[in-house]
């Protein structure tokens, strides 16, 4: 007998790809069968003709426990977030997970260790336009040494914000990422809205640092004409030995602060943005775009307030993620109720609906996988992303025909249609619309370094 089971299933196992009518079994958390014969549990849920799969593990958030991102990212069948993404984190990784071991949270989180903003403020680096010294990078290795050692996945740059820092102080530090077989994710520095030089400068930390390269968010970086390039540079990369991966979201446009560097004249002008194309998204300007008036009020007395630049061309998300070292992501970010970009609700459910139902750009089979053990893989979660007896029971359950985004610009945070239970460490967190349990996400620490990765 075990603790729960889920009858009836279309289960998709991407490690084996294959996908078959069955039964799961959960008990302690753990995946404890997967079978064709009929099987009993104390608790029992028919989930005919629905599709039940690892659950989605997005490789590039900033939930960071805010509760209202979190519940929308578990609406969305995200079982595990990876923040720390974009060169934010915290500091102190140890206190960051141990909150989670103490409390809960409502899904699985995973932290990198952010560069760009964190790392750099903590040691006094904190023009954004200069290198850091020699004494503030010592201190910096000394500081990603420990957060790996506490258990961070990985080394986050969000070069963007920081493109001040020199190729020392990225290089040193992603050999740190190295050494300790974790991930560099890299915010490449986007120079200007045509350049390929960021994103050779990206590949270049696994050329010259040894690192693995997850490039964050492609579509935002280099989804105005330029993918077909981009992907062209990458494969190239890869063909040469080096291990380059990305992510992706489902939209061309992209958010953060107004107060970035990158709005800076000379960086708008450079990028060709006006200030029209840009959106408010939080705040008193919410849903306005940008004039003289209110860019320099905000620049100077709201800087934190949120932005999307609507920029982009749509087809070039579809031929971003059909590359198969793709992943989608949300980039997701704490906002309050009613603000915010719609990837924040209506990311992975778009992302299926576009990919496989509407466009057929990707089996369901793939889709899954690039959704769940890619990045397992990618991260070394050994026990996630895994369809398998004794597996995490991070599972989803959901209708492929009918699952949905309903999230757009100006009602960001609509619920997903279409998800019909998400467990997470074999608990029932979400039940058809309804959070049952908030609080079953575990700290997720990398401690193993990644060698058995496949290129
Ligand atoms: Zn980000």
């Amino acid at each position: 007998m075990f603790d729960i089971i889920l009858k009836n299933g279309i289960l998709i196992d991407p490690e084996k790809g294959v996908r078959f009518n069955g039964h799961i079994g959960i008990t302690n958390g753990k995946i404890a069968a997967v079978t064709k014969t009929e099987i009993y549990g104390k608790q029992e849920y028919d989930v005919s003709g629905k599709v039940v799969c690892p659950g989605f593990i997005d490789i590039h958030g900033h939930v960071e426990f805010d509760a209202y991102c979190g519940e929308l990212s578990l609406r969305q069948g995200i079982t595990t977030t990876v923040g720390g993404n974009c060169g934010f984190s915290p500091l102190d990784i140890n206190t960051f997970f141990a909150r989670q071991e103490s409390q809960g949270f409502i899904i699985n989180q995973a932290e990198l260790i952010g560069h760009s903003a964190s790392l750099r403020d903590k040691v006094g680096a904190t023009n954004p336009l200069k290198p850091a010294s020699a004494e503030q990078l010592a201190k910096m290795e000394y500081l990603v040494e420990a957060a790996f050692e506490e258990g961070a996945c990985g080394l986050s740059l969000g070069l963007a914000y920081a493109p001040g820092s020199s190729d020392e102080e990225v290089n040193r530090l992603s050999r740190l990422a190295a050494r300790y077989g974790r991930i560099v994710s890299v915010d490449t520095r986007m120079v200007t809205g045509s350049d390929m030089y960021s994103l050779v400068e990206a590949i270049g930390i696994a050329r010259h640092a040894g690192a693995r390269v997850q490039i964050s968010h492609l579509v935002y970086q280099y989804g105005t004409g330029l993918m077909e390039e981009a992907l062209a540079v990458i494969n190239r990369a890869r063909a040469d030995g080096l291990d380059i991966r990305f992510d992706s979201g489902m939209y061309t446009q992209w958010a953060t602060h107004i107060g970035a560097v990158l709005f800076n004249e000379d960086y708008m002008d450079d990028n060709g943005w006006d200030l029209n194309d840009i959106l408010v998204i939080t705040d008193k300007y919410n849903g306005q775009r940008l004039n003289k008036e209110i860019y320099h009020e905000l620049r100077t007395q709201a800087p934190h307030t949120a932005v999307v630049v609507l920029t982009g061309i749509e087809e070039e998300i579809y031929l971003a993620l059909t590359h198969p070292f793709a992943m989608p992501s949300t980039d997701t970010g704490a906002y309050a109720p009613g603000e915010g970009h719609p990837q924040i609700a209506g990311s992975f459910p778009r992302y299926l609906r576009k990919m496989v139902t509407e466009r057929y750009e990707l089996t369901l089979m793939e889709a899954v996988r690039k959704a769940t053990l890619l990045p397992a893989e990618t991260l070394g979660f050994h026990t996630k992303g895994r369809l398998r007896e004794q597996m995490d029971a991070d599972l989803v359950v959901f209708d492929i025909q009918t699952i949905a985004d309903k999230a757009v610009f100006g009602l960001p945070d609509i619920p997903p249609e279409g998800i019909d239970y998400v467990f997470i460490n074999g608990k029932l967190a979400l039940d058809r619309g309804t959070i049952v349990n908030a609080q079953a996400g575990k700290a997720v620490r990398c401690t193993k370094p990644v060698y058995d990765y496949q290129i």
